[in-house]
């Protein structure tokens, strides 16, 4: 019985120890379990961490780079490039099949054009990616210019230019002097209006296809490769005449047209001839793209064909420089905003000798 309770009590106090022993082991696995978690956890939070702490430092980066940008960053002098129009407009048709109907009134082309205002025009939708003043020579073609204002509002459109219409009349009986017209057509013209891009129009030539877009390049542009009256083809490799598109600072650059070539022809050719003196190449879009449709009419009075143009063809590099833009007077008798078109109303006095 003695041994018996001894046993009995040993083995209690061994179950005891048993129990502690556990105890200990228990605890001792678990905290060991979690010391190894910790440290296999702690450098994927000092990962994390790093990681925040980098695009912290990234994004103050970021915005001390963008505080330093607005602050070194000049006021645009162009317009904002926000909800600018796409390089190609969703409104252009391709080619067109031109009527001119003989009783038009300018009354209902301008009911057609309820969105030109005093001869201006900008797309509602978008910011436009040129402001182009379209300069119309002109003088007793109110037939002529009726047709080309009906076309060409809608066609501008399309394009989602930013545009206006400039017609440059000459008044008197002067012989006619479309290079001095379009010289005084740009300087009345940016007058108004920091106009990026000048387009040189004869009145009788009406764009046939929208894809040819009235916006200025790199290089002087000839926007007439052919023309019905042609069978569509280039008059010749340097005829630079009819329709032309050259940016503010490339017209700048060759000092405009030749205020000298009074009657028709060669004043083109004078530009033309300007414009490769500086270096600069003629550009034109593909002949399927760039074509018109003439408006018959027979040779005007007071535009003779002009017998002295050789002759000033073969001083332009000599006159260039003191012949066009700077040296262009003229007295300016009107500028009316019409609905469709500025009216540019001038008179030119005298007609110099070709020296
Ligand atoms: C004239 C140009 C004219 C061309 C096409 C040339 O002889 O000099 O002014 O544009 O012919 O008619």
């Amino acid at each position: 019985m003695g041994f018996s309770f001894g046993v009995l009590h040993l083995s209690y106090k061994f179950r005891l120890l048993l129990v502690l022993a556990l105890c200990v082991m228990v605890v001792g696995w678990a905290s060991s379990n979690y010391i190894m978690v910790a440290l296999q956890e702690t450098p994927k939070a000092k990962g994390l961490l790093d990681n925040l702490v980098l695009e912290r430092e990234e994004e103050e980066e970021e915005e001390n780079q963008n505080k330093q940008m607005i602050s070194t960053m000049k006021v645009p002098t162009v317009k904002s490039t926000v909800g600018q129009c796409p390089a190609r407009s969703p409104y252009l048709r391709g080619p067109s099949k031109l009527t001119f109907k003989a009783s038009l009134t300018l009354e209902e082309v301008e009911e057609e054009n309820p969105q030109v205002m005093k001869g201006r025009y900008h797309p509602a939708e978008c910011s436009a990616l040129q402001r182009v003043a379209i300069l119309i020579p002109h003088r007793n073609r109110e037939k002529h210019l009726l047709y080309l204002l009906e076309h060409l509002h809608p066609f501008l459109q399309r394009q989602q230019l930013d545009y206006g219409i400039y017609v440059i009349h000459q008044a008197g009986n002067t012989k006619f002097n479309r290079a001095k017209l379009l010289n005084v057509g740009y300087l009345e013209a940016l007058k108004e209006e920091n106009w990026d891009c000048f387009i040189f129009h004869d009145v009788d030539l009406v764009p046939e296809n929208d894809f040819n877009m009235y916006t200025c390049g790199k290089q002087p542009k000839h926007l007439v490769v052919g023309r019905n009256s042609t069978g569509y083809r280039l008059r010749y490799q340097g005829y630079f005449g009819g329709v032309t598109a050259l940016t503010r600072d490339q017209f700048s650059k060759v000092n405009g047209f030749s205020n000298n070539y009074w009657g028709w022809g060669g004043e083109d050719d004078d530009l033309r001839i300007r414009v490769e003196m500086q270096k600069m190449k003629v550009m034109r879009p593909s002949p399927d793209i760039a074509k018109y449709t003439m408006i018959f009419h027979t040779r005007d009075r007071g535009n003779e064909e002009n017998g002295e143009r050789m002759k000033l063809l073969r001083q332009v590099s000599r006159v260039w420089k003191t012949d066009g833009l700077n040296s262009c007077s003229y007295k300016l008798l009107s500028v009316e905003h019409n609905p469709l078109y500025i009216n540019v109303t001038v008179h030119f006095s005298m007609q110099p000798k070709v020296s």
